[in-house]
């Protein structure tokens, strides 16, 4: 993607400042247990941030690859639940911290290893899959994280029989694991995997991505592609927040507080859930195994920004930017007046909530209330145009709000869905078939208010026959003009009459009469796709021509239904004598206080939506 790089990126300067402050702190020392690993260029420093849309934000040697050590344990662990469920895993693996050291020969009054973050839990998970994947188990690790990093992981053979020649204290705990019964299958070929999963190479980057995989509840952001599940990911976060940074964990929620995982070559894992994943580099560790400026890093990114995953920003309230009736605010649908007056005294009845951002569980709480304060409704219409994410607590609480509603006479419509979209389908489908009952989906909001006006037309309409021939004195712009002055220009107007989805005028055509629309309805749109206004019988379209004669006219007009119209043409008034210029004065007037009634309408729009 093409960048401005002349805009410097807020979080960039950020981190190069860190970074520069960090490299100074020379404190700690480069895990020397697996002799390969004492050999590492202890200066090596690299921090890398992925966004959850996919984009790295990196400095210093973030493509430096070193062995992943512990922070696989957090890998191996999602695939055990991918793939025999979190039931099987649990039988053998707890979840609870240990507040030991990585290394601890501890295990839970059953038997079973505190969590899969220490080496007795990884090594019993590892042997899980060993038991499940036989002699794929490797390859299928070696993959799962190449998907969780997006590129292939490879391994680096002198670290792995480095630790694989030494690793005795491992191969007791296995040992001890196989006697508790825990380790069920070949016990050297699950330590031969565990050795070898914790030496796959990785980057700063790689980490980075890694995590915010997990922070993406199992997708990939840059690849697209789903790794794990949404529920196994949260798992995997739960005992990283717990359990991730072994004898220090308790300290790192209360100081850091969001998942994390950490490595003895010098890696540090962390994701922040929908926001990003973070992975530093930097070999020398503390007392408890982890890097020394990694813990910083995180530290300071979390305190200065203030992402502890405990602190939510955002307010319920927030949740509803605009509410209205449709006494004050409409369609922009033009009405002969009878029905405006209809609308006027009726269109309390329906409700507008314009909703937006993220519509978490309390926020549905909020909205209802909200609702249940108003007098009783017969329609109410949520837009949710701005809506950017329903939480799946919010779509329960929703949900059982709308079979309330069901028992009661209340409607209730959402309008601004966007059909095709994932997210809505998602939440709709759930909602179950909403069209059989009593709610409705618009593609946009003016379509659903536009469609309550009719039906509330209909309902409260004293007029028998709605929407057959009307009466030309009720036209607006023939307001006061005498009976003599009609009958002169209904004998000079030529009756037209159209079938449905036919276009009268065409935009760009030459402005040359008004029609006056006797039944059936019309859209003005600018294009196909868009409505602008839909017109009903006793209105009139074309109407600028009497004040710009010659211009081009703005829209297309197109019939809904099948259509007559009363087309008067400019060259009459043109040609009108002396006697009647009384008629183009009246004309023109009514026009006046059509446009000034317009203007009107819009600013209520305004000032209703600005007051919520
Ligand atoms: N492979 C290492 C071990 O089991 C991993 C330990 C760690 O990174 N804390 O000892």
């Amino acid at each position: 993607m093409k960048r401005n790089s002349l805009i410097p990126l807020p979080l960039d300067i950020f981190l190069k400042n860190i970074y520069g402050n960090i490299l100074l702190n020379k404190s700690g020392k480069t895990a020397d247990y697996i002799p390969e690993l004492s050999r590492v260029n202890p200066n090596q420093f690299g921090i890398a941030l992925a966004s959850s849309d996919g984009y790295i934000h990196e400095i210093g040697d973030s493509l430096q690859e070193f062995t992943i050590q512990s922070i696989s344990k957090a890998f191996a662990y999602s695939l055990a639940l991918e793939l025999v469920g979190e039931k099987e895993v649990n039988k053998i693996i707890g979840v609870e911290p240990s507040g030991e050291a990585f290394n601890s020969i501890r295990f839970q009054n059953d038997n079973r290893p505190f969590n899969p973050m220490i080496n007795a839990g990884a090594i019993a998970c590892t042997a899980l899959i060993c038991s499940i994947e036989k002699s794929k188990a490797f390859k299928k690790i070696q993959k799962i994280m190449s998907d969780f990093a997006g590129r292939n992981l490879s391994l680096d053979e002198k670290v792995f029989k480095s630790e694989n020649a030494t690793g005795d204290r491992n191969r007791a705990i296995a040992w001890l694991l196989k006697n508790n019964k825990i380790i069920k299958t070949n016990v050297e070929q699950s330590l031969v995997t565990y050795f070898k999963q914790c030496s796959l190479l990785v980057s700063a980057r790689d980490l980075a991505t890694m995590g915010a995989t997990l922070a993406c509840n199992g997708i990939n952001p840059v690849t697209k592609k789903r790794v794990i599940s949404v529920e196994n990911a949260l798992k995997t976060m739960s005992i990283m927040v717990s359990s991730g940074m072994y004898d220090y964990s308790g300290e790192w929620v209360y100081r850091v507080g969001f998942p994390a995982k950490s490595g003895v070559g010098g890696g540090i894992i962390a994701a922040l859930p929908s926001q990003f994943g973070l992975g530093t580099f930097s070999p020398p560790l503390d007392r408890q195994g982890n890097s020394v400026r990694g813990i910083e890093v995180c530290k300071r990114i979390s305190s200065y920004y203030n992402l502890h995953i405990l602190e939510i920003e955002g307010n319920i309230k927030d949740s509803i930017v605009a509410s209205y009736n449709l006494q004050n605010i409409r369609s922009s649908t033009e009405r002969k007046e009878k029905n405006i007056k209809i609308l006027e005294k009726f269109g309390a009845k329906a409700h507008v909530y314009e909703l937006a951002g993220s519509i978490n569980f309390m926020s549905v709480d909020y909205i209802v209330r909200r609702l249940q304060e108003l007098d009783e409704k017969e329609f109410i219409i949520l837009s949710m145009r701005k809506v950017s994410q329903l939480s799946s607590g919010a779509d329960k609480l929703l949900d059982a709000f709308i079979q309330t509603l069901n028992s009661l006479s209340t409607k209730i419509i959402f309008s601004d869905i966007e059909f095709n979209s994932q997210t809505w389908n998602k939440i709709f489908g759930s909602l179950g078939n909403m069209e059989d009952n009593k709610t409705r989906l618009f593609e946009n909001n003016n379509e659903a208010i536009r469609w309550v006006e009719d039906f509330l037309i209909q309902k409260y309409s004293t007029d028998e026959k709605v929407n057959i021939n009307e009466n030309l004195k009720e036209q607006f712009l023939f307001k006061a003009l005498s009976n003599s002055d009609l009958d002169f220009l209904k004998e000079r107007m030529i009756e037209k009459k159209f079938k449905k989805n036919v276009k009268i005028i065409s935009k760009g055509d030459e402005a040359d009469g008004i029609y006056f629309l006797q039944s059936g309805k019309v859209d003005i749109a600018i294009n196909l796709q868009k409505s602008l206004t839909t017109l009903n019988a006793g209105t009139c379209f074309g109407e600028f021509a009497l004040i710009e004669p010659k211009s081009k006219r703005s829209a297309n007009v197109i019939t809904l239904t099948e259509c007559t119209c009363f087309y008067l043409p400019l060259k009459i008034l043109d040609s009108i004598q002396q006697s009647r210029k009384k008629i183009i004065e009246t004309l023109l007037k009514n026009l006046a206080l059509l446009l000034i009634k317009r203007l009107k309408d819009c600013n209520s729009i305004i000032n209703n939506i600005l007051d919520r």
